[in-house]
């Protein structure tokens, strides 16, 4: 809807690169070129403070997890068992590196153009929850970037920068690249820790949550590559610096990722609280000749948006505000020529595939909406079936055991409050009413 407020924010460059600075440079990936960027000197200002102080700079700064959950990354550190852990469980750092969000694609090229940010990112959050073990668990089917990161951690090996006694701190910390193998549910957290144990990756119940019974059933922080990776630049400069970015409530800066009908698809790094239309006119528009119909704000599971919310704040608060979920900011845009229904059945047979049928409402569930979505989009749609898309809808979403459920409705129910028009003239005409050979993103 028209007349957005947007949250008070400076007036920065609608692009920072902070993250993404290096990426371009020749070998960037190499410690010998982080550390020209001042890589590690976050972990030294890190390994001179006490762990509860390094969370305290983490919490002020307001960082919140990239996951797409939004969850402070400070808040979620204190959890974890403060006293020193002699007598008492292991402490474990596992950073979800799983990223297979439809239309997410940032952690790739984060690890791609600058691992050490991550690997910094990951001695000092170890450090500030006492864990002297930590892992990575990374997209089997990505073997560039798994190279990439075991190269990296070697290289962190060899300079001290990992094992024992670090920087002369007395900290030790081992950490572990192991690779998975490419289940979209594996990335939700707690199936994740089920596949690292050696279990096939299922969601456990929550609570308790990781932070108390996680990894071996010991407390377990679980971050996002994006939110480890901003930890070293806020250790570096301040808290304050990185409130300077972005909106009170949702500080910082961040990556977006465009994707789909869009002249320049790629990430763009640029301050919580920026605009599609800003974002837009740095990705050179919609593709020429087109306008656009609607786009996800975070990948498939978040509900769809259109034109309409073209100035709303791309902030927790903002797209909450109009009904829909910042998530992982894949924001996947659509044109005219794209039919909305084929495009939800897309994604449908996409849930259906990775559900992992530990709870009905999802494994049954995502199968009929795959039946109901799929004689829709061919124009066979019967009386009532757009009720019965919505009921079986209803019985997945807020019933199914992890959010894979909720995700699957979101399309579903989104698609049909804005183009119900479509889905019914889908119906009256007997077949699609969209030439696909006139659209690029659905097959
Ligand atoms: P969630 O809100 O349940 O939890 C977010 C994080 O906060 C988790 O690490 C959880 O352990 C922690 N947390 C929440 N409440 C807590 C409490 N009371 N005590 C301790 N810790 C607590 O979200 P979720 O189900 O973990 O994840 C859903 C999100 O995942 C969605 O927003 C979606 O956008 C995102 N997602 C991302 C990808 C990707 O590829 N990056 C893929 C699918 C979904």
């Amino acid at each position: 809807p028209a007349g957005f407020t947007p949250a008070p924010r400076k007036p920065e460059p609608a692009t920072v690169p902070v993250l993404s600075r290096t990426w371009g440079q020749p070998e960037s990936w190499t410690l010998a070129a982080y550390r020209e960027d001042n890589g590690y000197h976050g972990l030294r200002e890190a390994l001179n403070l006490s762990p509860d102080e390094v969370i305290e700079i983490v919490k002020a700064s307001g960082l919140r997890g990239r996951g797409g959950a939004g969850f402070p990354v400070g808040t979620k550190w204190s959890f974890i068992p403060q006293a020193p852990k002699e007598g008492g469980k292991a402490h474990y750092l596992v950073v979800n590196a799983d990223e297979s969000e439809p239309g997410t694609c940032k952690d790739m090229p984060l690890m791609l153009g600058s691992p050490h940010a991550l690997v910094e990112g990951m001695i000092i959050a170890s450090y500030a929850i006492r864990a002297n073990q930590a892992f990575i668990y990374v997209r089997g089917e990505v073997a560039s970037v798994i190279a990439r990161l075991r190269r990296a951690v070697d290289e962190a090996y060899a300079a001290g920068l990992l094992g024992t006694d670090i920087l002369g701190s007395g900290f030790d910390l081992d950490l572990v690249v192991h690779a998975g193998a490419g289940a979209y549910i594996c990335g939700e957290e707690t199936a994740l820790l089920d596949s690292l144990e050696g279990r096939r990756g299922q969601p456990r119940l929550r609570p308790p949550f990781p932070a108390v019974a996680g990894l071996y059933a010991s407390p377990t922080v679980v971050n996002n590559v994006e939110s480890i990776a901003s930890v070293p630049a806020i250790l570096r400069n301040s808290p304050d610096w990185f409130r300077e970015f972005g909106t009170e409530k949702s500080p910082g800066f961040t990556l977006y990722s465009l994707s789909g009908h869009v002249t320049r698809p790629g990430q763009y790094e640029a301050p919580l609280g920026v605009t599609l239309r800003e974002l837009l006119e740095l990705a050179g528009g919609i593709r020429a000749g087109h306008h656009l119909k609607f786009w996800t704000p975070g990948g498939s599971s978040t509900p769809l948006l259109t034109a309409d919310h073209l100035d709303m704040p791309l902030d927790y608060e903002g797209v909450a505000g109009a009904g829909s979920m910042l998530g992982t900011k894949a924001i996947q845009l659509f044109d005219e020529t794209t039919c909305v229904v084929r495009a939800v059945l897309r994604w449908s047979e996409f849930y259906q595939h990775e559900s992992c049928g530990k709870c009905t409402p999802c494994r049954e569930g995502t199968y009929w909406l795959v039946q109901l979505m799929e004689r829709l989009e061919a124009g066979e749609g019967r009386p009532g079936d757009l009720e019965k898309l919505l009921d079986v809808t209803d019985s997945i979403v807020g019933k199914a055991f992890c959010a894979l459920g909720d995700a699957a409705g979101a399309p579903i129910t989104s698609s049909l409050a804005l183009f119900r028009d479509e889905y019914i003239e889908h119906a009256r005409l007997g077949h699609c009413p969209f030439d696909p050979a006139a659209s690029t993103t659905y097959g």
